[in-house]
């Protein structure tokens, strides 16, 4: 079957890039291609769609353009808030949860032998324990506290209005991981005042790959990981990806101004396919939460053990059907979902997350259905 006629169901590891974005991004390879730094023309033409980009990016999100700092996407936006927290803040401790994504918990347990780690409690949707949470910041002054906007495995969404009112009381940095949220929700940063740190990647809302961005809050200290050049207020060395910057902005300016049709359409497609599942598969579970706490472009299911069970991913993408085992980043290990033993699912019972964009159709829902049965009453 060739690749184009192929289904695909994982949109929270990777969306494909808008045509409209893949064009914005050739000027500034084909014409416009002078390094950012130069003074010349072609320099100074790069430098623009980058200062542009960043403006762009802080009216969407209500901060300053001199509090977004481009970066490769989300791993190291992540990286650029802890190592920042840890060398310019002066924290003693960090504060997360046990089903945050690799990029943080990596990144925390590298400082496991010099700071405090703890880890809040969750419930067995991946609901953060609010009391649980207050103890911990109310104990541990002078932490870092970081916690994914909503979780790219099992959907969960942190009430982030309560915690950013929570960590008011507190003497605290927030960190949020908003890479499977910012571009499919509101995020308004002058609201959510207590948020210093807040990461996002283009690739997870149809722009390109290796692009991100990390909101630092004006008067947060943070320092560079990447020693060099006084490129992005020193925070973030080398010539900027200027192509991917203008593609990002591009893919965002779509995303806003086409946010409520694609909530409304994505939300009845998942709700749909839920109702399809259940009624195909009634013993079915679903991994995370639901409704309104859930993210509309994720569904997590579990089906009851059976002898095809190592094989759902693999025998769907034979039948041109890509799905994810659970985060892309550990697909292709056996090894069970971290997040899904965190929330305490039973790892004997198969699998999969189906994440949705606006390009999927309810026809590739049907056909996605379809090839369960055929898999399952083998
Ligand atoms: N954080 C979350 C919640 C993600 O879903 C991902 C990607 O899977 C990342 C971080 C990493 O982002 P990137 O692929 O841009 O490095």
């Amino acid at each position: 079957m060739d690749i184009k006629e192929k289904i695909y169901f994982d949109n929270a590891a990777s969306t494909p890039i808008l045509e409209e974005v893949m064009y914005e991004m050739i000027p500034y390879m084909r014409i416009a291609y002078g390094n950012p730094s130069s003074t010349h023309s072609f320099g100074r033409e790069a430098k623009s769609a980058i200062e542009i980009s960043r403006k762009n990016i802080a009216r969407i999100l209500n901060c300053k353009p001199a509090e977004i700092i481009f970066t490769s996407g989300g791993t190291e936006s992540n990286n650029l808030a802890i190592h920042s927290a840890v060398s310019a803040l002066d924290i003693k401790t960090i504060i997360s949860a046990k089903t945050e994504h690799k990029a943080i918990l990596k990144t925390i347990e590298f400082y496991s032998d010099t700071l405090n780690i703890l880890y809040v409690d969750i419930n067995s949707k991946g609901e953060v324990d609010l009391s649980h949470l207050e103890n911990l910041l109310k104990e541990n002054p002078k932490s870092l506290l970081t916690l994914m906007h909503a979780n790219n495995e099992i959907s969960t969404i942190l009430p982030i209005e309560k915690v950013n009112d929570l960590v008011a009381k507190y003497d605290v940095y927030f960190h949020t991981d908003a890479v499977q949220t910012f571009c499919h929700y509101k995020i308004d940063l002058s609201d959510l005042k207590n948020i210093q740190f807040l990461s996002a990647s283009a690739h997870k809302f149809h722009g390109p790959k290796g692009i991100g961005f990390l909101f630092i809050r004006k008067g947060t200290k943070a320092i560079s990981m990447i020693k060099g050049g006084a490129q992005e207020r020193q925070l973030r060395a080398g010539t900027e990806n200027v192509s991917a910057i203008a593609g990002m902005n591009k893919a965002i300016e779509i995303a806003y101004n086409e946010l409520e049709e694609r909530t409304k359409y994505i939300s009845s497609l998942k709700n749909i396919l839920t109702e399809k599942l259940f009624s195909a598969f009634p013993e079915l579970k679903i991994n995370g939460a639901e409704g309104e706490q859930s993210l509309y472009t994720i569904l997590n299911i579990s089906f009851p053990p059976h002898d095809n069970r190592e094989m759902l991913p693999f025998s769907l993408d034979l039948k041109g059907i890509a799905v994810s085992e659970g985060s892309a980043c550990s697909s292709g290990s056996t090894q069970f979902s971290h997040v899904l033993k965190a929330i305490g699912s039973r790892d004997d019972w198969p699998g999969i997350r189906l994440s949705l964009s606006h390009l999927n159709t309810i026809e590739e829902v049907e056909q996605l259905i379809d090839a369960l049965k055929e898999i399952f009453e083998k």
